[in-house]
């Protein structure tokens, strides 16, 4: 078989990458995916049927060149490949980890149908750690300074995004974060088992080479004022996520035993980090139950089984088809142990001194919503009781913008979403010409890929108001 061979992916299927089994990787938090061989990687990049419309390109929120440089890893040019992919992803070796390409580019492969999706997300991985490993760093020889430099607030994943596009356009990038590590929710939310913390540090030494200069540790409004950020840079860029737990509405949120997401995850992270077990939330030997449907839900469940859990329970008011969160990361889950039970709407949490037990109730789906998602309606009298010594809610978030930004200008909705028009003169300005934002502290929680297209399509806008 010619390695040019348009009808490859007739003979060879679609391989996933090398998983450890579920019950080796239950007992620790180390990645629980190994990469291609080489050859592997190669053979699979040729499942690529390039097919001239690419869907899958429409499909990823970066809109990543991804035919191109699986054509390039299928020949074995992977540095050609990483420079190709670093031109629209910042974080190609951190999207192919954490996106749930089932719903995205992998979703949209014209071979999903029948064939398999060609394994996009895996290749993406590859062929940036494979260059990085060897010391390959993008090539920013052909980049003339501006003298102009800006300040972004927020060292997640929009905020790197937008800082390696600047220095791309020889404009200063000073990240600001008020941890002393970068990553945001990278660091801190995601699980290791789904991103090694080392990633991210190989990814601020591969910034910080490119030119970003990163202040970590200093909280803006606190240890720098804004005013004087405002003051020393030409443009500002807001990053800072959306981490206000959103509730559910129901009696017994508040009883100690129920938690919140973002803490749980957050708690078991900082042990691993050497930043001391403040905040630690330990569930071995505890009856759980994780409310929500989404990835974050997915990474409660998985955590909750890492530490040891005596059962883990995962309600959904929706059913399985119609679950959020990737649908690898509930196949996961299951194969680890998780327990589902699809179509359940909690009605309120019991317990007198803490919580003992959640009530829900069964529900089917009706019609849909202003978002094209189907409603689920309560089924009368078919109330039951799931016992539980512990609850993790994980409803999503949503932005807690901070107070004194009014002062400068910067307009929020209702809901707390900053106001920067994706599709303004200069994608994502703020009503303050001088203030951009993006990623879930303008459109609330979403994705990892699309916080860093949001950082990155904000950094056009800047360089667009800077001329
Ligand atoms: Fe797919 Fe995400 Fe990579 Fe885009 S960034 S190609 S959606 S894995």
């Amino acid at each position: 078989m010619s390695t040019l061979d348009p009808f490859r992916f007739l003979d060879l299927p679609r391989q996933d990458l090398p998983k450890a089994p579920a019950q080796e990787r239950a007992s620790h938090f180390g990645e629980i995916y190994g990469d291609f061989p080489s050859d592997q990687a190669a053979a699979q990049s040729g499942r690529c049927l390039d097919c001239g419309n690419p869907y899958c390109e429409w499909k990823c929120p970066l809109h990543n060149l991804i035919p191109g440089w699986l054509s390039l890893v299928r020949d074995g040019r992977l540095t050609e490949a990483a420079e190709l992919a670093h031109r629209t992803n910042p974080l190609p070796e951190i999207c192919g980890r954490v996106c749930p390409q089932d719903r995205l580019c992998e979703g949209a492969c014209t071979l999903e149908d029948g064939f398999g999706a060609v394994t996009i997300g895996a290749v993406e991985r590859h062929l940036t750690d494979h260059v990085l490993e060897r010391g390959w760093r993008p090539d920013l020889s052909g980049v003339r300074p501006t003298g102009r430099r800006v300040a972004i607030v927020g060292a997640g994943p929009a905020g790197l995004g937008c800082a390696d596009t600047l220095v791309r356009y020889g404009v200063e990038a000073h990240v600001f974060d008020r941890y002393r590590q970068i990553g945001g929710l990278l660091t801190f939310g995601i699980p290791p088992f789904k991103l090694d913390k080392e990633i991210v540090k190989r990814r601020r030494m591969v910034l910080e080479e490119m030119g970003v200069r990163f202040h970590l540790g200093v909280e803006i409004g606190k240890d720098l004022a804004f005013h004087d950020l405002l003051a020393d840079h030409d443009a500002l860029f807001l990053g800072m996520g959306a981490y206000t737990p959103m509730r559910g509405g129901f009696p017994g949120e508040d009883l100690p035993g129920v938690h919140r997401a973002l803490d749980f995850l957050i708690g078991n992270v900082r042990p691993q980090l050497g930043l001391g077990s403040e905040g630690h939330i330990d569930l071995r030997d505890k009856r759980v139950v994780v409310l929500g449907g989404g990835d974050t839900a997915m990474d409660c469940n998985r955590t909750a089984i890492r530490q040891g859990a005596a059962r883990v329970t995962c309600a959904y008011r929706r059913d399985r088809e119609n679950m959020p969160g990737s649908r690898r990361e509930v196949v996961n889950a299951q194969e680890e142990g998780v327990h589902f039970l699809w179509n359940r709407q909690p009605v309120r949490i019991l317990g007198h001194e803490r919580v003992e037990a959640v009530e829900v109730i069964r529900t089917r789906l009706g019609a849909q919503d202003e978002r094209g998602r189907r409603r689920p309606e309560p089924v009368p009298s078919s109330e039951e009781i799931i016992d539980a010594e512990a609850v993790l809610i994980a409803f999503g978030f949503q932005p807690s913008p901070p107070g004194w930004l009014a002062r400068f200008g910067v307009e929020t909705d209702a809901r707390g979403r900053v106001l920067a028009p994706a599709a303004g003169r200069f994608p994502f300005q703020t009503a303050n010409p001088k203030v951009f934002a993006g990623g879930d502290m303008v459109r609330g929680s979403d994705l990892v890929v699309t916080a860093v297209a949001e950082g990155r399509d904000a950094a056009l806008g800047i360089v667009g108001f800077l001329k």
